[in-house]
């Protein structure tokens, strides 16, 4: 690899069995994460934590589900109709 720069051309400190891994620095990977969603569907990925949680996913996500809903987070679409409201008000 030619051309790549000068931080490629520098030994790594630890070198593992694997060439890709410095064991000084990375932190352990497991293959098999389990993702928990707030719908209560598993799945498993790659991730540094043992396990993670989501609020949404593809198995409950609209854009998959074909479902016209609209995913609120924190009230942020009854906020806009309370200031939709005011500005109806004051006009
Ligand atoms: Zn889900």
């Amino acid at each position: 690899m030619a051309g790549v720069g000068r931080w490629f051309r520098r030994p790594a400190p630890v070198v593992s069995s694997d060439p890709l891994r410095m064991k000084a620095i990375h932190p352990d990977y497991h293959h098999d994460a389990v993702v928990t969603c707030s719908c209560g569907s598993q799945f498993t990925t790659g991730s540094t934590l043992t396990a993670l949680r989501t609020e949404v996913c593809s198995v409950c996500h609209p854009f998959f589900t074909g479902e016209q809903r609209i995913v609120d987070t924190g009230g942020q679409v009854e906020r806009f109709r309370r200031r939709a409201e005011k500005a109806a008000a004051r006009a």
